[in-house]
């Protein structure tokens, strides 16, 4: 008999809303793990005492969302390759008692973007330059993009993540001021939304954007996992584009964390149908 169960869980403020846990614990059900995965409001003032917490309860590991993914490094043993480059973590694993910052964002849009389209060789643009943009930039570059262009509202967001980019990746990085509706350059093969943009509740904005540009030799992603079907997914299917849904991107980052933490290798389609319920059930 054993009563001990294995924990993991978030530490984020707002948290919520955030349906992470159902998806995580639907994977835990499905693979008879006994594992839990606990939803934490942790306020930034809290956040050491919480990882410290972590530490003594031997949790196996954490995601840290807004706004800790930068500020729990302090607090932390170590970093792994990708997380010290894009300077932020989102998931903590306990690996021989120490706990070590890895950034799974970025390795979750490059699995499912995978599943479509290999990033080696391409060229890719990246709207946005904030914590998602910069995840899937740096890892996008490490599977081998061959030129990523950063459109940016802020051009001083956008150049550092640029210089970022071109210093510590091997992709061609450049900056392109976002001014009016952009131009998709026609040899572009992967285009990105990693900016807020329609967001819930905000779920109409629409990218600025000429979606004359959009042609059926391009992979569209977007980041926003709820609503999963935003207007540039619609824009672009219409248009003949391949397209990729922020889901993707939010349920194989959690693949990965469950593999960091449990070794186990979750059914990313229990995960994505467990997410695809909640959102159902909360826009009847
Ligand atoms: P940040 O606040 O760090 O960055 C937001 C980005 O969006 C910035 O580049 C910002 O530009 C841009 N932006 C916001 N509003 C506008 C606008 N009206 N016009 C032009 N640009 C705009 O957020 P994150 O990078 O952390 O998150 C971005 C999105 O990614 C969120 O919606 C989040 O839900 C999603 N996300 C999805 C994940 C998934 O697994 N699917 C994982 C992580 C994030 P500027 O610099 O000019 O302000």
């Amino acid at each position: 008999m054993n009563f001990l169960s294995e924990i993991t869980g978030s530490f984020a403020q707002p948290c919520a809303e955030n349906p992470t846990v159902a998806m995580v614990e639907a994977a835990y059900r499905h693979h008879g793990l006994d594992w839990r995965y606990v939803n934490c409001e942790i306020a930034p003032q809290d956040l050491g005492d919480a990882v410290r917490g972590a530490r003594a309860m031997r949790w196996a590991g954490f995601n840290c969302s807004l706004p800790h993914k930068v500020a729990v490094i302090e607090f932390l043993d170590g970093l792994g390759a990708s997380a010290a480059i894009i300077g932020a973590v989102n998931c903590v694993v306990r690996r021989n008692g120490k706990m070590i910052g890895e950034n799974t964002d970025g390795k979750g849009f490059v699995q499912s973007l995978c599943a479509y389209v290999d990033p080696a060789g391409k060229s890719v643009v990246l709207f946005g330059a904030g914590g998602a943009a910069r995840a899937i930039g740096v890892e996008t570059a490490l599977a081998g993009a061959k030129r990523i262009s950063v459109v940016n509202r802020s051009p001083q967001r956008g150049k550092v993540l640029t210089q970022l980019l071109s210093e510590k990746t091997p992709a061609a990085a450049q900056f392109v001021s976002w001014d009016g509706d952009f131009r998709i350059p026609a040899d572009t093969d992967i285009v990105v939304n990693a900016t807020s943009i329609s967001l819930f509740p905000d779920i109409e904005a629409r990218l600025p954007l000429n979606l004359d540009t959009l042609t059926p030799r391009m992979v569209v992603a977007d980041v926003i996992p709820n609503p999963p079907r935003t207007r540039l997914i619609r824009d672009a299917e219409a248009r003949g584009c391949t397209v990729i849904d922020g889901l993707g991107m939010l349920v194989n980052q959690g693949v990965i964390g469950i593999k960091y933490w449990t070794g186990i290798d979750a059914d990313p389609r229990v995960m994505r149908a467990r997410l695809e319920e909640i959102l159902q059930d909360a826009a009847r």
